[in-house]
């Protein structure tokens, strides 16, 4: 491959120099990947804890996930919507009767399903619920990430996503997370079409919320007739030890109807993890009387439904149920916390650990704005652990789904010996 760099030191400069600085990247260069391990130029290996933000679940280069990618690439790749394609039915089919709806609208990258579902609620507001039009309000919350378009970072908390990106786009109502009073009295706005909100916020730092704040969420919005729109972009597709985290506590494989648990959303967003972190490939599901306002000519996509991105997902989404992924992360997210926890008594720096399945935030003792957990991801990945602050007190562990226990095991006495180590110099 006549595009491989000779050393990390060289590919960093590169990017350094030609690529625009919209990331911060850890100091590592990574050139290969497989399960749960990825390597960098140098050939060093690392267990991989971010797993590309929750969308490499299966784990990297799974190799049915591409060898579905390579047999659809020799046959047909594009074709646009203005003609049929003979793969995007049988995936439709599937992911509807998958998670539990009518109908699916294809996209590529989770903004863009997320400015889909943002699209139909609005048009579903005017057409169906009967709000004077360019008057809907949808309700967001605190903290909340959704994407880096330009409307969906008028409504960010996050003062870095939003400065000198303005005008923004009206018509969001920004309250409290996890406020299930402050929701209802912003329910009773006359105007408002929609609840946009994230099961649990993952860029925020993995915020949990009680465990009857999303089925409120679905109670009020059916109380007053707005639509509840589920982010799984993050949390879905087995991440949290659930099959989506709406379903709560449901160990259910799929979709059930177990109401006490499950909280149907109106629409749901997903991305990331439903092509296994190999294609972009993005949707949006809702059942008829909200996807009808779609009509042709209203919304699209060159490239949303392609062949190759449905054979891609396909792939991805039987892998999650024939290794039971879901069920695996579920296990071992609660072996993670109860050693992380058991080390928090014991650490000076650890303050506590929180999350859902092998959805994990562990909290420093510092300041949200010190560079410690900064530090100590550097010093993780010296160690051989690649894991990302969230908040310069956060780190964020999200490991691929196909960890085995005994790998999670030596994870944690990494990430122990890592934090110790840093607490002897540090003191
Ligand atoms: C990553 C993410 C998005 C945006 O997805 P992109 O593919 O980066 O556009 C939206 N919502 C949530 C909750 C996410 O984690």
């Amino acid at each position: 491959m006549i595009h491989n760099v000779a050393t990390s030191k060289e590919a960093m400069q590169l990017e350094d120099k030609y690529g625009a600085h919209n990331y911060h990247p850890l100091p590592v260069v990574l050139s290969k990947g497989e399960g749960v391990f990825v390597w960098d130029v140098e050939g060093k290996k690392y267990f991989d804890f971010l797993s590309a933000y929750s969308a490499v679940n299966q784990g990297h280069c799974h190799p049915r996930i591409v060898g579905a990618l390579k047999e659809q690439a020799d046959t047909l790749t594009l074709t646009s919507r203005a003609f049929y394609n003979d793969a995007l039915g049988s995936y439709e089919k599937y992911v509807t009767e998958y998670f539990g709806f009518h109908k699916v609208l294809p996209m590529n990258t989770g903004a863009e399903g997320v400015e889909t579902a943002i699209k139909i609620c609005r048009k579903w507001g005017y057409e169906k619920k009967g709000v004077p039009e360019n008057e809907g309000e949808i309700i967001v919350f605190d903290q909340n990430f959704h994407g880096r378009t330009t409307t969906i970072i008028s409504f960010s908390s996050d003062a870095g996503a939003r400065k000198n990106f303005g005008p923004f786009t009206h018509g969001f109502v920004k309250i409290p997370y996890n406020d299930v009073e402050e929701l209802e009295r912003a329910l009773k706005r006359p105007n408002v079409v929609g609840v946009l909100v994230e099961p649990i916020q993952g860029e925020a730092g993995v915020n949990v919320p009680n465990d009857d704040f999303i089925p409120a969420v679905g109670e009020l919005c059916k109380k007053h007739n707005a639509l509840f729109i589920a982010d799984e972009i993050q949390t879905g597709i087995g991440r949290t030890g659930s099959f989506l985290a709406v379903c709560g506590n449901c160990t259910c494989e799929h979709h059930c109807e177990r109401q006490s648990t499950y909280t149907k959303p109106d629409m749901l967003i997903l991305g990331k993890a439903i092509s296994g972190g190999v294609y972009p490939v993005s949707a949006v599901l809702a059942d008829n009387e909200v996807m009808s306002v779609i009509t042709p000519g209203t919304h699209g996509s060159t490239f949303g439904g392609n062949p190759l991105a449905c054979e891609v997902a396909l792939a991805a989404l039987r892998v999650i149920d024939d290794e039971h992924l879901t069920q695996n992360a579920r296990k071992l997210g609660k072996i993670f916390r109860d050693r992380m926890a058991a080390f928090a008594e014991k650490s000076e720096m650890v303050t506590l650990v929180r999350g859902r399945g092998l959805l994990n935030a562990v909290v420093i003792n510092d300041h949200p704005d010190s560079s410690t957990a900064w530090d100590i991801c550097v010093a993780l990945k010296d160690n051989g652990l690649l894991a990302k602050p969230t908040h310069g007190n956060i780190i964020r562990f999200a490991p691929p789904l196909v960890m085995t226990e005994e790998q999670l095991h030596e994870c944690c006495d990494i990430i122990e010996r890592t934090i110790a180590e840093y607490e002897a110099v540090e003191a």
